[in-house]
């Protein structure tokens, strides 16, 4: 199904050729031959295949089907849908049922969208390699030995081994667009406010968006403009946001290549020549390219962690052991229900964030951390929102490094510097997407990171079909 877009399977539904139920029995099947790589927490087939028995209905019989009849689509274990257990890969969440789909969700369903399984990812969506998870890794399927990234590492993995159309993850710094770099697909972070958070588990609010990982741009495209949108639920979504997305763009387009970032320091050698090399012999050719400055690289990293650790602080406050998920058992006090319950049912890494967090926070460092946090951010947007006046979008660097391996040791500051490409869009709030452009001489995909003006996701769209 990898070379089938969601047009071309439609065409083959409807001329009879095929069955929704044969999709979805390939998919099943491609999720049992892979399942080593523990991409998928929870299997939903009886559901899946009764869904798309309806479908085959329906259309053997001339009836009307949504424009996702046929698009199937794997959900990140931090996107809530009704009466299936949500945890966020995290054992505070425990065998927790979700009393509600996520608008996203919603709006898939109404289309006739078949939803197939729960995938790994991150605890909290925190973290670069799906190391973080409950349930332990997801491997990568280029090398079982490999992260697949993360923190959408199950969600990439389940489009690399073609078990559904489209993969819903979040991306809070990254999360969709790093992985897709680490498993050779496309991730799309949308603009900040294009669609309803309504069920998506908080990390950090103002980062927080929901992202797609996908083979095919154009179905991206057709997902993006079905689950967009502004929602009685989520204020932030913005009315913009209803306006339809289109990739048809005549115009010549005009490239700002963030020439500082393919220059970095932290960037692996290969990857910076083959990138080079990209823009040089693909994009020159096709578009106005030019060097877009930017100097400020260096605070992203301590300005994005700062912020989302302090966001993540409060959000993550309402696990305590009483309203969700798991309970610590004997305890003589709230209190040391509270304690236990979160010191047995937080992992590590995210327990690091909210004490981060809540000492950013705290009121004898307000002002040295949380403050001149929100201060840098200003100077980013304001230095993003000059250079899309200048341009129609950037290229920069998706991510420094290769896969890792997944015993490697990485301190977690050495981990957090290995997004420091990914975090910008999230701090200023642009859309961004991360295609492949290429393998390395070990066989690994290379990826390169497009950002454009709010509300024109339609331009990053349109490149990424050019170039592929
Ligand atoms: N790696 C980043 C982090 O750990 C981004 C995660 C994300 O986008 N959810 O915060």
């Amino acid at each position: 199904m990898k070379s089938n877009t969601l047009q071309n399977l439609r065409s083959q539904l409807f001329d009879g050729n095929l069955s929704v139920c044969e999709i979805v029995n390939y998919y099943l099947e491609q999720i049992d031959t892979h399942s080593s790589l523990n991409a998928y927490i929870e299997v939903w087939k009886d559901e899946a295949l009764q869904k798309a028995s309806e479908l085959d209905h329906k259309i053997t019989n001339g009836k009307e089907v949504g424009k996702l009849a046929g698009a199937v689509f794997s959900v990140k274990d931090v996107i809530c849908v009704e009466d299936k257990i949500v945890t966020g890969a995290s054992k505070i969440l425990d065998n927790y049922r979700s009393p509600f789909n996520a608008t996203v969700i919603d709006k898939i369903l109404q289309e006739d969208g078949i939803l197939i399984g729960r995938t790994n990812c991150d605890e909290f969506a925190m973290g670069s390699d799906n190391r973080n998870s409950f349930y332990g890794p997801a491997l990568n399927k280029l090398g079982e030995d490999k992260v697949p990234g993360g923190s959408s590492g199950g969600a990439a993995v389940s489009i690399q081994i073609d078990s559904c159309l489209v993969a819903l993850g979040s991306d809070t710094g990254g999360s969709v667009r790093q992985p897709a770099a680490f498993t050779g697909t496309i991730g799309i972070k949308p603009t900040y406010g294009r669609l309803s958070r309504y069920g998506l588990l908080a990390y950090a609010s103002s980062f927080d968006q929901i992202g797609l990982i996908g083979n095919h741009p154009e179905d991206l495209l057709t997902t993006l403009n079905i689950i967009s949108g502004t929602d009685i639920n989520d204020g932030t979504v913005s009315p913009t946001a209803n306006e339809a997305i289109s990739a048809t763009i005549e115009a010549k387009l005009k490239l700002g290549i963030m020439n500082s970032g393919f220059d970095h320091h932290s960037m692996d050698p290969e990857i910076r020549t083959f990138s080079k090399q990209f823009i040089e012999k693909t994009l020159q050719d096709k578009y106005t390219v030019e060097n877009a400055e930017f100097d400020l690289i260096d605070y992203v990293i301590p300005t994005y962690y700062i912020l989302t650790s302090a966001e993540a602080s409060a959000n993550l406050s309402r696990y305590d052991g009483v309203r969700y998920g798991y309970r610590a058992e004997n305890v003589k006090s709230l209190n040391e229900l509270y304690t236990k319950s979160r010191t047995q049912g937080f992992g590590k890494e995210v327990k690091r964030r909210i004490i981060t967090g809540t000492y950013v926070l705290s009121s004898g460092y307000y002002d040295a951390y949380y403050k001149r946090g929100q201060q840098a951010r200003r100077i980013l947007v304001k230095k993003i929102k000059s250079l899309m006046e200048e341009f129609d979008a950037i290229i920069c660097p998706i991510t420094p490094k290769f896969p890792w391996s997944i015993d490697e040791k990485i301190s977690p500051v050495e981990l957090y510097m290995s997004d420091i490409f990914s975090v910008l869009p999230n701090l200023t709030g642009f859309p961004a997407i991360s295609i492949p452009i290429g393998t390395s001489q070990n066989g690994y995909p290379i990826g390169i990171q497009i950002i454009s003006n709010s509300w024109e996701e339609g331009k990053l769209l349109k490149i990424a079909q050019d170039v592929l």
